[in-house]
């Protein structure tokens, strides 16, 4: 078998595309306000694709940059102006932090209805209880991406590869309200080859490079590949050995250009709702 490949940069673009008439459309503009604390390169270069991708699709967005060495009380008060801000729909604040600042203050200090990262307790509550607000972004393009491809998820047997509370645990919980049945893997979970071999859904967001190897997959599979991790000679590879993998499975994603794009493009997707939501207009 020779998997097709997942297109996510198309994909991608056409949800971009959509995201920008739905704005187009409204009587206000969305405002997106990104916080970068301190100076780590791929932050930077996040956050800057962030803001560009924000004005092409017509939000308003603005970047503030706060020095390393800022306060969690500076941060938090920050967050509390722009809580107050009516311009604002959208709220991010780029992870990770310094190490004086407590990440799940700050993500708790966020006004729900404009925490367009979904981490806040509440939208996370939202989504396990199967009534999703604010999802997270990067699991949230990838059931878009799934939807995309002609998936059809209701029934099947899932293995999401990493419990962390950006990916793995809001993938597993956006399973689950798609009626799949999942298990959640990690770094203690026994015999994670063969836990992977009985999974018709495979989604992994480890961090390992090409971790996830072809005799890894079943026959037919559709593979996931969340995974970014940029090797010593520079090249960026997914979690997933994705030439091996793709000889077993359906369909496959690649890296880069699989699920990466869709994060920034869910992430204007969720400004809109969250602008839609705040200012009462229909959600489209
Ligand atoms: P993370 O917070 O480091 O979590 C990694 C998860 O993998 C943990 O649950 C960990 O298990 C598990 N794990 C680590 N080593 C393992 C092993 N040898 N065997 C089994 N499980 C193992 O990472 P993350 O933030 O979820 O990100 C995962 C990957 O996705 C990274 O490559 C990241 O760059 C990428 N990513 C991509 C996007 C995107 O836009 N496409 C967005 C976010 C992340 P324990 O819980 O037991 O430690």
């Amino acid at each position: 078998m020779t998997a097709t490949l997942i297109d996510g940069k198309a994909v991608a673009l056409r949800l971009r595309a959509t995201v920008a008439s739905r704005v187009a459309a409204l009587p206000f503009q969305p405002g997106l306000a990104v916080v970068l604390v301190g100076d780590d390169p791929a932050s930077a270069v996040y956050v800057r694709n962030k803001d560009r991708a924000a004005a092409k699709a017509g939000i308003a967005a603005r970047t503030l940059h706060l020095p390393a060495d800022t306060s969690e009380a500076t941060l938090l008060a920050t967050v509390a102006a722009l809580n107050a801000d009516p311009s604002v729909d959208g709220i991010l604040v780029q992870l990770p932090l310094p190490p004086q600042i407590r990440a799940q203050s700050v993500i708790a200090a966020i006004d729900p209805a404009k925490d367009v990262d979904g981490f806040h307790p509440v939208n996370v509550g939202h989504l396990h209880d199967g009534r999703p607000t604010l999802v997270p972004c990067t699991p949230l393009g990838v059931m878009h991406l799934l939807a995309e491809a002609g998936v059809s998820l209701r029934g099947t047997r899932a293995l999401v590869l990493g419990r962390s509370a950006i990916v793995g645990k809001p993938m597993a919980a956006l399973l689950t309200n798609a009626d799949v049945t999942v298990t959640v893997a990690h770094s203690r979970t026994r015999d994670l080859a063969a836990e992977c071999r009985r999974a018709e859904v495979l989604i992994a967001a480890v961090g390992r490079p090409e971790m996830v190897r072809g005799d890894w997959v079943a026959d037919g599979a559709v593979v996931i590949d969340v995974g970014i991790n940029r090797l010593a000679d520079g090249r960026l590879v997914g979690d997933c050995a994705t030439a091996e993998c793709a000889a077993h499975a359906a369909a496959i994603t690649p890296v880069p250009g699989g699920v990466g794009p869709m994060t920034i493009a869910c992430l204007l997707d969720n400004t809109v709702r969250a602008a839609v939501a705040r200012r009462g207009q229909p959600a489209g």
